[in-house]
């Protein structure tokens, strides 16, 4: 029994890593006699167990003393109850059972028995009994042979292998995309070089000891090139590429995706030099922290991933490039040094990226004399390069049912209205005076910013629509790492980030929706202040929180008792509105640079930092002789 339970391994992922369907049918047979035998010995065990045993040589002398009540002759052994026990209550009867010796005449033994006024069981003394036994085993069988085919087919999905990679990675030898075919996205071009010069040339950085970051992150909205920019890069320095999606990885049944991980490494380093590519890679490589709702099967196929990561030999030129929209939610333990600690931004195109975008995609396009590119460019806003080569391929589709020789200007304006105002108007393209309302609002954080010294200086504004709900941003740069903040500090940060909200008071009276992001920020920032940093008047010292999971998310959970609780959101609140008070006042003492400031952004739809200061630089200038005399009037 013990050896049958043995041979009935259960369907794990080593178990069948390189069956062949027919194989599987030899194991799916294996598995369902070992079944059905287990089950039959068994079964018999538990109806053997009813009685006790006896010997053969009990059953005979009770024979021949004639003390036999009833018996059962089945082919393999005789159940008997004696005079004796029958005669006893029910429920303390014992009914005995020895083996039927091997060639016994069954019928004589029943009649002999009859004969001496033994009751006896004749359906089971009928000869046929052993081919019914037989035929009912047999169906058992089959019956189970289908049900754990079945169940192999599932787990297999289908294929009959158990997580054996399936052909979802695509490798092609050469992706015949080159740096030219990306339009704009300088800043990641230039970001990606050296990883085209390191696979072009391995040895080169080896000799030196240089050790070249073994993935870069492409973080971005959907659309705006990412796989196409990892293509590039495959194709410029002339190497294969790989391609797979995270959720190719995650599979119903554990150890499955970390085969496929495995597997995707094996194949790449046989063709080293090149380049792999992950697609969506939130989908494995989620927090594991529970917050995003992981679960163990991709937390194995992110572990996996991880040690492959660091497993590969650098030198020998393979790189993983990953693309997500969602960097927030990765685990950060893929971000860290030596994985994909690079972060390239591949952003929404502006008014510039746009143009460029739509000559790439219309050199192969005939054009009427009429195109001007530079006015489908400006009407686009917040389009991303994907939607800009649809646009292109519907306004060819259109002049060809127009039975036209080339694409005229009314082609692409008719096919920008089906694309993008079609699917998009109401989240990326704005109207007038919404945009009016978001460069206010950028620029009222960027000014506040500007004018607080102490705070982060800006490296970029934009209105042009951005990831996943943001209408326009301001990026900040810092200039030198900073571990240690100050209360002032703090305060002035807290006052950028309410610059916006500001900024739609100060000057449309309003408030938008658009800055409910900004208030979570401020709020989060207030509350660390008060709980954590003990920066309030009302609190003092008292830390009122605690940090969990500072290595995953840090995550902060208050502790403390309701009364105190209050305090602390009394705090957070005077905290916040104080700020936005503060930035209100900078704004309306600095109208007029705010207005000069919003109407070149409008016009220009992105601007540098260095512009900004610019503006500012000029109008303090312009201040200083006045503050000088206000100064003497106060005297
Ligand atoms: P993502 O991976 O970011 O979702 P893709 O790389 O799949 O986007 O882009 C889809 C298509 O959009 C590309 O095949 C290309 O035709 C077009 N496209 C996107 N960005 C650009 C760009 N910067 N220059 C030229 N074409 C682009
Ligand atoms: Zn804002």
């Amino acid at each position: 029994m013990n050896n049958e339970r043995n041979n009935n391994p259960g369907p794990g992922k080593e178990g069948g890593d390189k069956q062949s369907p027919k194989n599987n049918a030899w194991f799916a047979l294996a598995i369902a006699i070992a079944v059905v035998v287990l089950i039959g010995t068994i079964f018999n065990q538990v109806s053997q167990s009813k009685y006790t045993k006896t010997t053969y040589s009990d059953f005979r002398a009770a024979w021949l003393a004639g003390n036999l009540d009833e018996v059962q002759i089945h082919p393999d052994r005789i159940i008997y109850m004696t005079k004796e026990e029958a005669a006893k209550d029910p429920k303390a009867q014992k009914a005995f059972f020895t083996g039927m010796p091997a060639g016994g005449d069954y019928l004589a033994m029943a009649n002999e028995l009859e004969a001496m006024g033994v009751v006896v069981d004749k359906q089971i003394v009928e000869d046929n009994s052993g081919i019914l036994l037989v035929l009912y085993y047999a169906g058992m069988l089959m019956i189970s042979f289908f049900m754990i085919r079945m169940l192999m087919k599932r787990m297999g999905n289908l294929d009959g292998g158990f997580g054996k990679s399936k052909a979802k990675v695509l490798m092609e030898k050469q992706t015949g995309v080159t740096f030219a075919d990306v339009a704009g996205q300088d800043e990641a071009k230039e970001s990606l070089k050296e990883i085209i010069d390191f696979l072009h040339n391995p040895q080169k950085y080896a000799d030196i000891g240089a050790k070249l970051p073994k993935g870069a992150l492409l973080v971005g909205s959907p659309g705006t090139g990412k796989t196409l920019i990892a293509k590039a890069v495959a194709g410029e320095a002339d190497v294969p590429f790989f391609y797979i999606t995270g959720s190719d990885f995650v599979e119903m049944f554990v150890g499955m995706g970390a085969s496929r991980v495995r597997d995707l490494f094996q194949q790449a380093s046989k063709v080293a030099p090149c380049i792999i590519f992950i697609d969506e890679i939130d989908a494995v490589g989620r927090s594991r922290d529970n917050r995003y709702g992981g679960n163990s099967e991709q937390e194995q196929t992110l572990n996996q991933l991880l040690s492959e990561i660091d497993g590969f030999d650098s030198t020998k030129g393979i790189v993983c490039l990953a693309a997500t929209n969602r960097p927030e939610i990765l685990d950060k333990a893929l971000l860290r040094p030596g994985r994909f600690d690079r972060r390239i931004i591949v952003d929404r195109p502006n008014l510039q990226g746009r143009l460029d975008t739509l000559k790439v995609h219309t050199r192969k396009i005939k054009l009427a004399e009429d195109v001007d590119l530079n006015k489908i460019a400006q009407q686009t806003a917040g389009a991303v390069g994907a939607d800009l080569a649809n646009l292109v391929n519907e306004a060819a589709l259109r002049a060809v049912r127009h039975g036209r020789q080339a694409v005229n200007q009314e082609d692409l304006l008719v096919s920008f209205e089906t694309v993008i105002a079609g699917t998009e108007k109401k989240n990326t393209v704005l109207s007038d005076t919404e945009k009016r309302l978001v460069a206010y609002h950028e620029v009222g954080h960027a000014l506040v910013s500007a004018l607080e010294k102490r705070d982060m200086p800006v490296s970029k504004i934009t209105i042009v629509p951005h990831t996943t709900g943001a209408l326009g941003y301001t990026l900040y740069l810092p200039e030198e790492e900073k571990y240690l903040s100050s209360r002032d500090e703090l305060l002035s940060e807290l006052r950028g980030i309410l610059g916006g909200r500001a900024a739609e008071q100060v000057v449309f009276s309003t408030m938008t929706n658009g800055a409910s992001n900004d208030i979570q920020k401020a709020t989060s920032l207030a509350r660390h202040m008060v709980m954590l940093y003990g920066m309030s008047e009302e609190l003092g010292l008292m830390a009122t929180a605690s940090v969990h999971n500072q290595y995953l998310e840090g995550s902060v959970q208050m502790d403390c008792s309701q009364e105190t609780a209050a305090k602390v959101d009394a705090a957070v609140q005077k905290l916040l509105n104080q700020s936005l008070e503060d930035a209100k006042r900078v704004l309306t003492e600095n109208r007029a640079l705010l207005d000069e400031i919003s109407e070149y952004l409008l016009l220009k739809e992105t601007i540098t930092g260095e512009e900004l200061m610019n503006f500012v630089e000029k109008a303090q200038q312009k201040e200083a002789p006045a503050e000088e005399t206000a100064a003497e009037d106060a005297e």
